[in-house]
């Protein structure tokens, strides 16, 4: 059974991958975003309140519009224009780069810059101062200056007449300020921001480190032994370093390698349990899968079927048992009937009952096929054999009954009265009676050595000289009956002996081996011609003694020489019926030599004659315990 591991595949982590990483990231992510989002709001809010303040100071004083509204608004255009300078000059505020007076018809009447002060008298040619000189509105805007990578703050303010008609618009002020000192002091806010957010970022970033590492050593020490229990290896235990989740979490991960240690050593002493049952079983067992492919076979299943482990692992059971042309799988999960399969070859019968059940879950869903082979053979060659001994019982006793019956029925009918033929009918129903008796007496006494109820009664005999005992009776019969004039001529035959001159001292029951004796002679009489030589043989080999009893009768054709050992096996029925046989001797005679543990075999040329053998086991006495022997 092969051993089925579970294959754990490490993979390797990058660095971007893992939680370390990705908890530093994302706390240094936040920071980032909280340091953007506060730090766009404040210097957002810095930068509105400097440009509103700036604007407050850029403004010049209503003292200042209201003497260059009288200026304007005066005839003498040479003595306002010295007064608007003076004005002018009189402005104090570094931010401010230019400041320009214009009437209400758009002459330039003053500038506070030295360079400009030739444009006094000219007309402007600034839309937006002429936009406010018509509309009296004030316009401010803020600009880019390309030409000194300057942001300039741009006011122009109408000025009306402090006399009369207060909405008549006399000129107005332009003023042009620098916002370079609003832009460098928010520049300089940034930048400390910026630094100081970066320094915080980094220090958040150390602590996201060593904050997520203290999360991910213990978690990674707990992959790691999970992989060791995956692997098989249960010695490790996780380090707990605190009462936190994580702590909980290895304290679970190292009940669990114990847990997953005791269930593993027991499903693997189940196992082992299983394997040696399947080993020692000499059922054979087949376990597939739920598709009926094989994947446990233990090896007296291989033997019975003739087939290897490794080549059946995998294929279809059907296959395996060579059923597929009579069975489907969907048969053997419905029925799961049992199947006879006759494995038998030239050389020897082999026939299988396979007893099919199914490997169930509780919940009903079929995880596979278990297939129990049994040997059969013997069974059903007993079984067979019982079933041929009462058909030939039957059979036997049939025959002579029918015959008598008939014979009883013509008596009835009237013939009791012949006195020609009514000697005769019973003689034929005597000798039918005799030979059924004879049959039962045999067949008691194969019954009584097949329960074992018979016992030897063993002596220690010279063989040499019960042979001869046995032949000398045969002889003198014969010579009665050719004597005996009136007696019904029976067959002539010469007995021819070929005996060592050696005694063959042997143990055993006399009267029985005299019986098997006696049923070989009659046999080699029964089937021999008339006047046959009958040749009787005395050998010995180094453990065995041999006597054998040859005759020159029909013979016994090849086929039948082994059954004719057999109950009830004649090679003619008729013939040996006729004779008075009962077809019960050979068995009997091979039951009591096999009981001296000794054999008996024939040997036969069709038409020539055949050959008796029996050989028994024989020890030769030495000297010493013939001594002994003679002494006693
Ligand atoms: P039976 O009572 O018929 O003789 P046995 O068991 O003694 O029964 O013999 C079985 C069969 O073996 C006989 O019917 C006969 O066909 C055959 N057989 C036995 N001995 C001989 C023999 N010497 N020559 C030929 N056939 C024999």
């Amino acid at each position: 059974m092969s051993e089925e591991k579970q294959n754990v595949k490490e993979e390797k982590l990058h660095f971007f991958q893992s939680i370390h990483f990705k908890i530093a990231l994302v706390f240094a992510l936040l920071l980032l975003i909280a340091f953007q989002i506060v730090g766009a709001v404040f210097i957002q809010r810095l930068k509105s309140d400097n440009l509103k303040t700036f604007k407050q100071r850029v403004e010049l004083s209503s003292y200042v519009d209201n003497s260059l509204a009288q200026n304007l608004s005066s005839s003498d255009t040479q003595k306002a224009n010295a007064k608007i300078r003076m004005i002018l000059e009189d402005v104090n505020n570094s931010n401010i780069t230019d400041v320009q007076v214009v009437d209400a018809k758009g002459n330039i009447r003053g500038d506070n810059d030295v360079d400009k002060r030739s444009l006094v008298g000219q007309r402007t040619t600034d839309s937006d101062i002429k936009q406010v000189l018509y509309n009296g509105r004030t316009y401010s805007k803020m600009t880019y200056d390309r030409s000194d990578n300057k942001r300039y703050y741009i006011s122009i303010t109408p000025l009306f007449s402090s006399t009369g008609n207060t909405n008549a618009v006399v000129g107005a002020v332009y003023i042009r300020a620098s916002l370079e000192s609003v832009y460098d002091s928010l520049n300089n806010v940034t930048a400390i921001f910026a630094t100081a957010a970066l320094i915080a970022t980094v220090i958040g970033l150390l602590l996201a480190i060593i904050l997520s590492s203290a999360i991910t050593r213990p978690i990674d020490e707990m992959k790691k032994q999970t992989a060791r229990i995956a692997k098989g290896d249960y010695s490790g235990q996780v380090h707990v370093y605190g009462k936190d989740e994580l702590g909980q979490l290895a304290e679970a991960v190292n009940n669990l390698s114990v847990r997953v240690e005791e269930s593993q050593e027991q499903s693997e002493s189940e196992r082992r349990r299983l394997d040696s049952v399947l080993t020692h079983m000499s059922d054979g067992v087949i376990a597939t899968n739920r598709r009926g492919k094989v994947n446990i076979i233990n090896q007296a299943a291989c033997d019975y079927l003739d087939v290897n482990e490794e080549d059946t692992l995998g294929k279809s059971i059907l296959d395996v048992l060579d059923i597929r042309e009579d069975h489907t799988l969907h048969d053997l999960l419905e029925n799961q009937e049992e199947i006879t399969l006759d494995m038998s070859a030239d050389d020897h019968d082999q026939i299988l009952h396979a007893y099919f059940s199914l490997i169930q879950r509780e919940s009903g869903f079929i995880s596979g096929i278990v297939c129990v082979l049994r040997d059969v053979t013997e069974q059903e060659k007993i079984d067979r054999e019982l079933r041929q001994f009462v058909s030939n019982v039957s059979h036997e006793l049939r025959t002579p009954l029918t015959s008598m019956r008939s014979y009883i029925e013509a008596l009835n009918d009237g013939a009791w009265k012949d006195p020609e033929v009514a000697p005769s009918f019973l003689k034929v129903t005597q000798e039918e009676t005799d030979r059924m008796i004879r049959m039962i007496n045999d067949l008691l006494k194969l019954s009584r050595m097949d329960s074992g109820r018979v016992k030897l009664d063993l002596e220690l005999v010279n063989l040499n000289e019960l042979f001869n005992y046995v032949l000398d009776r045969f002889e003198m019969m014969l010579e009665k009956d050719n004597n005996d004039t009136h007696s019904t001529k029976s067959k002539n035959y010469t007995i021819k002996r070929d005996f060592t001159k050696k005694d063959l001292w042997v143990e055993i029951d006399t009267d029985k081996f005299i019986q098997v004796i006696d049923n070989i002679m009659n046999n080699a009489i029964k089937y021999s011609p008339n006047g046959g030589v009958i040749t009787c043989r005395l050998l010995e080999t180094q453990n065995h003694v041999i006597l054998s009893i040859s005759d020159q009768g029909l013979g016994i054709p090849k086929k039948d020489l082994n059954h004719v050992f057999d109950r009830f096996f004649r090679v003619d029925k008729a013939r040996s019926r006729a004779q008075g046989g009962t077809g019960l001797g050979l068995a009997i005679s091979k039951e009591v030599i096999e009981m001296h543990h000794g054999k008996i075999w024939a040997d036969s040329v069709e038409g020539q004659g055949t050959t008796f053998y029996i050989s028994l086991p024989y020890h030769e006495y030495d000297d010493d315990e013939e001594d002994l022997w003679d002494e006693n």
